[in-house]
């Protein structure tokens, strides 16, 4: 199968996907985005966009390894109303 886009790896399944389906979150100097159009600079880490990617990639330390910050209740927060909410 040939794709145009990028492909990245999702920080809690470990699933290889198209760039465009997965979730982008970035540590942009200390504050964490939420980053759809994948256009904010900073250290990102992909997800699949669903809730049980998130707990394995905060289970794991992935996610925190990614960006280099301590995910806190806030930052899990706000990453899960993006999931559920879009
Ligand atoms: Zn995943």
């Amino acid at each position: 199968m040939q794709s145009r886009s990028p492909i990245r790896k999702c920080v809690g399944c470990g699933a290889r996907r198209d760039k465009i389906e997965l979730l982008r979150v970035v540590n942009n100097k200390g504050d964490i985005l939420v980053d759809p159009g994948g256009r904010t600079p900073g250290r990102g880490a992909y997800l699949c966009p669903n809730m049980d990617c998130l707990d394995k990639a905060v289970e794991k330390n992935s996610l925190k390894n990614a960006l280099k910050i301590e995910i806190s209740d806030e930052i899990y927060e706000q990453i899960s109303e993006e999931i559920k909410h879009g």
